[in-house]
């Protein structure tokens, strides 16, 4: 699979934004509005992401409330493929599944329709969000892909931080693939 070249890693390393201390002190928040609102570092984003992916038989594109709903619709209508939203709390309206997990900064719980995947037992999913930092929401999150009878087959982030344990603990339950490490 397709990895980006260090020219397009530096176009969008220099596309991301710090942010110190948000939302609480010692964090440094990596802010990728400021990657939305380049079209030259979005495209790349987004097309680099359709090259990886479209020869991976994938039947699914999963988001994680919020900033992976950007990236993965966005990829999902590109690759003609249905895009599923992992939402925070009570946002579903249907019957869902749940998971507890533990952020960088605090707990949180979230949750998927118990049929996002239109009842296709063993569906392959791309799991998508813009960031791993502990880990602990994708991990959350490809346990819900598992228990609505779907295949986790990567986990797939715009930025990773190294610093962290969350890359190693994820990579326990599925691929793991990074665009861009922060160390
Ligand atoms: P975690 O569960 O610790 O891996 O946290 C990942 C989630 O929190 C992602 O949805 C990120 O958008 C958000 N997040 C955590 N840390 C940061 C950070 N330093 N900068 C931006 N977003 C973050």
């Amino acid at each position: 699979m397709t990895t980006l070249s260090p020219t397009e890693k530096k176009i969008l390393q220099n596309a991301i934004r710090d942010i110190p201390d948000f939302p609480k002190p010692g964090i440094v928040f990596k802010d990728i509005t400021t990657l939305l609102n380049d079209s030259q570092a979005y495209g790349v984003t987004m097309n680099h992401l359709y090259e990886r992916y479209k020869g991976q038989n994938l039947d699914f594109i999963a988001g994680i409330d919020a900033r992976g709903f950007i990236f993965g619709a966005a990829l999902a209508q590109m690759l003609g493929i249905g895009f599923v939203p992992i939402r925070k709390k009570g946002k579903l309206p249907y019957t869902t599944i749940s998971q507890k997990y533990s952020l960088e900064y605090g707990f949180d719980e979230i949750e998927i329709h118990i049929d996002a995947f239109r009842g296709r037992k063993g569906a392959r999913v791309l799991l998508i969000d813009d960031l791993i930092a502990t880990g602990g929401t994708a991990n959350a999150a490809a346990k819900l892909i598992t228990q609505a009878d779907a295949e986790c087959v990567e986990a797939c982030f715009i930025i990773g931080l190294t610093f962290l344990d969350g890359i190693k603990n994820l990579s326990e339950q599925t691929s793991v693939y990074t665009l861009i490490e922060v160390d």
